[in-house]
């Protein structure tokens, strides 16, 4: 039985998970030397952000097979050490997403209705009922920089409370956007006074450093509000000041800092600034699909599987993967049928690939139909 250890506190339901199939040892308080000794015993090791997998580790790990991170961000683990030796490491990407849209939409009421500072006017014993006039979101467009796993979320949201919703997303394909009523455009396009009403932005993106500068937050429609509940940095604090004070900005709402916690920021009680302590992911059904999607990546991982969200291979969307799965399989049982055949070493291998598409990614790449087949194709691949 395959032997696994957990090192940093995971969702009860995601250690249950892995005790069906696993042997599991929880051990919260082990120090570096004691880790360092034991972690060559393990098939697996689980951790969240505090343990610190770095080649060291990862080399004393002999029989080590899988890496398992309970959360996102993989900056603990020392991925490339561990594609050298062969170890698979997964995280669990998907786990907060309706956690962090819940919270966008939370964060767009709030600015919409002025909820925070109309609490905090009652809590201190006033009742100014004309001083909080908001305005309704329905209606509204609302720009997202990114259409990935969050924003997508944050788009259904949005549409079911009637907003025309765009996205500038470079990656994305339009059929995906369309799927979910949102229409793409260029981030000049995005940000054009012409095309945004209230309220405008919610960066939703990898980060890339200071894209809200003073000429970016300058475009936007005088007025609009930005949201921020992706990453520090991408949105440049001093310039985000110095709009809100010339009333080019009408408000934001951050979740993320530069510098967290934001010692000092003039952000953090500015009236017109909505503030949360990075609480994106902070939610009890987050924290369980976390527990449960890594412990489900290291499962499959050892048992020889292709684990759904592998830092060190490929992301499958959720939607795709329910169509590649099976092929997965078939291609694994073709490769072991093969080995039995081949009687020689291999010296050079061919894959040919040939997928239908649709239409509109095919004529936007100018994809030609492949050989012998009268759909429109993605361009057939072979390698030797
Ligand atoms: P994702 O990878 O699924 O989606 C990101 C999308 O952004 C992709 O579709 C990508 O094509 C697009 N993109 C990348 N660079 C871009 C650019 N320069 N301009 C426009 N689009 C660009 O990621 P996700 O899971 O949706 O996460 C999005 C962000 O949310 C990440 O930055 C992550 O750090 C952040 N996040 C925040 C919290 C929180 O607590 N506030 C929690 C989880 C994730």
């Amino acid at each position: 039985m395959n032997r696994i250890l957990v090192t940093e506190k995971i969702a009860p339901e995601g250690v249950a998970l892995l005790r069906e199939r696993a042997a599991v040892d929880v051990q919260l308080e082990l120090d570096r030397q004691a880790l360092l000794a034991s972690i060559g015993g393990y098939d697996a090791l689980v951790v969240r952000s505090a343990t610190k997998v770095n080649a060291e580790l990862i080399a004393a790990g002999a029989q080590l097979r899988a890496i398992g991170r309970a959360g996102t961000g993989v900056d603990n683990i020392d991925v490339e050490a561990a594609t050298r030796r062969g170890i698979t490491v997964v995280n669990a990407p998907a786990s907060n997403n309706v956690a962090v849209a819940e919270l966008t939409i939370g964060l767009l009421l709030g600015l919409a209705r002025r909820i925070p500072q109309a609490h905090a006017s009652t809590a201190a014993g006033k009742w100014e009922r004309n001083t909080f006039m908001g305005w309704e979101v329905r209606g509204k467009a609302l720009g997202l920089i990114g259409l990935g796993r969050i924003g997508s979320e944050v788009a259904r949201r949005a549409r079911g409370m009637e907003m025309h919703v765009l996205a500038y997303d470079p990656v994305v394909s339009f059929d995906r956007a369309a799927q979910l009523g949102v229409e793409i455009v260029s981030l000049d396009e995005l940000l054009a006074p012409g095309r945004m009403s209230f309220p405008s932005i919610v960066p939703l993106l990898d980060g890339t450093r200071n894209l809200f500068d003073s000429a970016r937050l300058a475009q936007m429609k005088r007025g609009a509000y930005l949201i921020n509940a992706s990453r520090g940095g991408i949105v440049d604090e001093a310039a985000l000041l110095a709009s809100l004070a010339s009333g080019q900005l009408g408000g934001a709402a951050l979740d993320v800092f530069s510098e967290e916690p934001p010692k000092g920021s003039p952000l953090i009680d500015h009236p017109q600034v909505i503030t949360t302590p990075h609480i994106g992911a902070s939610s009890a059904e987050a924290q369980t699909h976390a527990g449960l999607d890594v412990a489900g990546g290291v499962l499959a991982a050892l048992a020889g599987e292709t684990p759904r969200y592998a830092v060190n291979a490929p992301f499958v969307a959720p939607e795709a993967w329910a169509v590649i799965a099976p092929y997965l399989a078939l291609g694994r049982h073709m490769a072991a049928l093969a080995m039995q055949l081949i009687q020689e070493p291999v010296r050079s291998y061919e894959i040919e690939y040939c997928a239908s598409s649709p239409r509109s990614i095919h004529s936007r790449f100018g994809w030609q139909c492949c050989k012998g087949c009268s759909r429109p194709t993605a361009p057939s691949a072979s390698r030797r």
